[in-house]
């Protein structure tokens, strides 16, 4: 079988790349290969920032009001089309087709907040600063700017940026996952579709070799970036020494504390959501379960259950409550965590390393897995796994919990569950993690807050999303103005 090459999409147009190099991308659940993506190079990279720079000032001067008539064009078109999308993100990311349909929406949520654009990105103003001088802030567009995602949200994370970037007045350039680029492929097309002019928005494909080439590019002045918490430190130091902007989201270990008071049918349920949805590879997936007192035999029951009694499989095949993750070595490296935590003194409750999954012997699946009374001080407490794995440790008051939750070194996520109002707030008030849950187990802020990652879960201070999104892809200017009554004429 002849496996096809994806094109970019540079100056609105699918043109093929003359990369030397090319990656397979396959399809988790089979290991069947669907495309084979460009490495783009900086030739080309630079032939997509040019378009951009071409296309900028006629956008920039273009209404806020007309431009977003394409994102609404777009809006339709996602919603006629997210079905179809959210089938290739589950052939090429692996998740089920309801979590990849959910994706989707929250993708589509933030075109719709976008298109508030010409409020949101109202500046303020004072008259008589000083008598008959009045002072204006206007926000600008930077220019042209360039988004990096990862694999595990191929349809939301691009829209968690080119929405709000072309809104204000930006040509984008997205870098997608090399592992999962048939998405943004789709997402292109729609855009083409919508009739955006040309060079507003381009897909270039690639790994670190584009990548160095977006953040190396004299024309690209701010960058988004979403991903690990290494290669998130990276491209903030290279993005910024070369005098870009940079918004750049990391890796994340999310703990949640369960009170004795929870309801526990309840908390289960959610839980084992957010550990075992999307195979545990969510930034917000929570990975370490905190019992406090009583709670401790309740829950590590319940969870057991219900991690040992989830269907795995295919996404595609509707009854399939948990995908494959992404590759073999990420399949690899999770069993190897588990090995670690178990050799560093942690009891495998319920292990799911080498399952059999009948019909897709070939795929990288990992099934749901416990591990009981991990130390908080193991390797394996503070290394992100990204997979399919629980952590449980256990405190007898409340302080201690939310004293391990703050020795975390990521910040992304906390959640606490409760019946108690006294204890939510004190959890609320004192976690010191940007995203919190309280008897909410995916933290998720919606597209009009900030995805307020802290600590290594972020490197920046604008994050994604709304009125923060605004704001990164905008620059203040400010207007001091004074017109002497002396040189008015007599009307
Ligand atoms: P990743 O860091 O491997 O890749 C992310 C992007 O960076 C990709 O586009 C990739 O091509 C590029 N890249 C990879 N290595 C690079 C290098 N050495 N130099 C330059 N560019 C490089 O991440 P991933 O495996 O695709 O995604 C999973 C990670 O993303 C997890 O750590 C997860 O927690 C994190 N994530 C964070 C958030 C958040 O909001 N904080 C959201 C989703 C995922």
């Amino acid at each position: 079988m002849v496996v096809e090459q994806l094109a970019n999409y540079i100056n609105g147009a699918f043109q093929p790349s003359h990369a030397s190099d090319f990656l397979d991308v396959r399809n988790p659940a089979t290991a069947e290969t669907l495309v084979r993506v460009p490495v783009t190079p900086r030739a080309e990279v630079d032939a997509a920032a040019q378009a951009a720079l071409a296309a900028w000032d006629g956008w920039r001067r273009t209404p806020a009001l007309e431009r977003i008539q394409y994102l609404f064009k777009l809006k339709n078109l996602l919603e006629e089309h997210y079905k179809d999308i959210a089938r290739i993100i589950t052939q090429e990311c692996g998740k089920t087709l309801a979590e990849a349909e959910a994706e989707m929406r929250r993708g589509i949520e933030n075109v719709e907040v976008a298109c508030g654009i010409p409020m949101l990105i109202q500046g303020y103003n004072n008259e008589d600063i000083a008598s008959g001088i009045d002072e204006h802030m206007f926000r600008q567009p930077v220019g042209v700017v360039a988004a990096i995602t990862p694999f595990n949200f191929p349809g939301m994370i691009p829209l968690w940026f080119m929405p709000y970037a072309v809104a204000c007045g930006n040509c984008f350039i997205l870098k997608p996952s090399e592992k999962v680029p048939l998405t943004s492929a789709r997402l292109a097309a729609l855009i083409d579709q919508a009739g955006f002019p040309k060079g507003v928005f381009q897909v270039v494909n690639g790994a670190k070799e584009t990548v160095d080439a977006i953040l190396d590019h004299p024309a690209i002045r701010a960058v988004s970036f979403v991903g690990s918490t290494a290669v998130a430190r990276y491209v903030y130091s290279r993005a910024t020494a070369n005098g870009k902007r940079a918004q750049c989201q990391g890796g994340a270990k999310n703990p949640v504390i369960v009170l004795p008071d929870a309801d526990m049918d309840m908390t289960t349920k959610i839980v084992a959501d957010a550990s075992f949805g999307c195979a545990g590879q969510r930034c917000l997936a929570s990975s370490i379960a905190i019992t406090v007192g009583e709670a401790r035999d309740m829950f590590r029951e319940s969870i057991a259950d219900a991690a040992a009694s989830r269907t795995v499989g295919y996404g595609l095949d509707p009854s399939v409550e948990m995908g494959p993750v992404i590759t073999h070595e990420s399949r690899q490296r999770i069993e190897m965590l588990i090995g670690k935590g178990a050799s560093e003194g942690a009891n495998v409750l319920v292990d799911g390393r080498t399952p059999a999954i009948a019909g897709y012997e070939q795929g990288f699946f990992v099934r749901p897995t416990i591990l009981d009374n991990v130390d908080p001080s193991s390797e394996i407490a503070k290394t992100e796994i990204f997979g399919p794995v629980l952590s449980l440790m256990h405190v007898e008051t409340i302080d201690d919990a939310i004293a391990l939750v703050n020795s975390g070194s990521y910040g992304n996520m906390a959640c606490v569950f409760t019946n108690s109002g006294p204890a939510a707030r004190k959890f609320r008030y004192e976690a010191r993690a940007g995203n919190i849950g309280i008897n909410v187990g995916v933290a998720a802020p919606m597209a009009f807050f900030p995805f307020s990652g802290w600590k290594e879960s972020f490197f920046g201070d604008l994050h994604a999303q709304g009125r923060h999104g605004v704001e990164f892809y905008t620059e203040t200017k400010v207007v001091v103005e004074r017109w002497p009554k002396e040189w008015s004429r007599k009307f």
